[in-house]
């Protein structure tokens, strides 16, 4: 089993304060706990300052396009069902260009974490609006403030049909370890959505604003992560300003899906080289 420590790979260079330290931190105490060594993990991120946590933390890894983390760790999973990956990156990311991609995984139960670093902007690119800002919040691209509504991110992973829909806070973060815990044991798509402020150009969703403003799902009387709709309705009732495991079904993941049914393997065996030509392609590279 490595260490936490063990699973740190190169110095972050997020600003100082940033939620994502959080972020990063948890998720390595939390593959340590359960007992992994690097090589049995694969994390696949997306553009933003996000997306650096893959190679922050020391495992495989794949930074890719800006949207495209989670049909990136789809064929991971489906070329090597072994591994255990997990996919990162921002609201911007996730859940601007990259959203239809994440509503086809979920309905599909691809079976990968999907942890989203939430700060409510898009920091990378020094402070625009993003999918899931608040109306009337002032940005560079909304000085006299959006008049748009923000996204659902819960809400709409629970439509999807989303397997396992949890939220945390970087504030938080014995909640948010224990939370990859259990998104990383499930078989299927589970979805961490991560409030994690941007300390530089977010001034509005501050870590006071989410110590203030939280409520957890388990405090509530009765709550029952078995049951969708109980799900929307505490996500609708806070304004999404919960944190837990909102929702758990278990349901077969996709791989074991195909597999039972006998197209993986072909797909596999059709989309894997022989190793002459993969030595002739990687020379092309060289
Ligand atoms: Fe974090 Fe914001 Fe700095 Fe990016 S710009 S590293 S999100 S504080």
């Amino acid at each position: 089993m490595a260490t936490a420590k063990e699973f740190q790979g190169s110095k972050p260079t997020w600003c100082p304060g940033c939620g994502d330290f959080a972020v990063l931190s948890c998720l390595q105490t939390a593959l340590s706990e359960l007992g992994y060594e690097p090589h049995q993990v694969c994390v696949c991120s997306g553009i933003g300052c996000s997306g650096k946590i893959s190679q922050h933390l020391s495992s495989y890894g794949f930074h890719g396009l800006h949207g495209r983390a989670v049909p990136l760790a789809t064929g991971v999973k489906l070329a090597n069902p072994e591994l255990t990956v997990i996919c990162s990156g921002g609201d911007g990311d996730g859940y601007g260009i990259g959203l239809s991609h994440s509503l086809h995984a979920m309905r599909r139960n691809i079976d990968l974490t999907y942890i989203v670093m939430d700060n409510n902007i898009y920091g990378l690119t020094t402070g625009q609006l993003s999918p899931t800002s608040q109306k009337g919040f002032k940005s560079k691209t909304s000085p006299s403030g959006s008049a748009e509504d923000p996204i659902r991110p819960l809400e709409l992973a629970l439509a999807a049909g989303c397997s396992f829909v949890a939220q945390g806070f970087s504030g938080e973060p014995k909640e948010l370890t224990q939370l990859y815990k259990e998104a990383i044991r499930h078989q299927g798509f589970s979805l961490v959505n991560v409030f994690s402020p941007c300390v530089t150009f977010n001034k509005i969703n501050t870590y006071e604003f989410f110590k203030e403003n939280l409520v957890r799902a388990a405090d509530q009387p009765g709550y029952d992560p078995a049951d969708r709709l109980a799900a929307m309705k505490i996500a609708a009732d806070t304004g999404s300003l919960v944190t837990g495991i909102l929702y758990r079904e278990e349901r077969p993941p996709y791989h074991e899906v195909m597999i039972g049914g006998g197209d993986l393997p072909a797909v596999r065996a059709e989309v894997v080289l022989p190793p002459a030509e993969q030595e002739a392609l990687l020379a092309q590279f060289a």
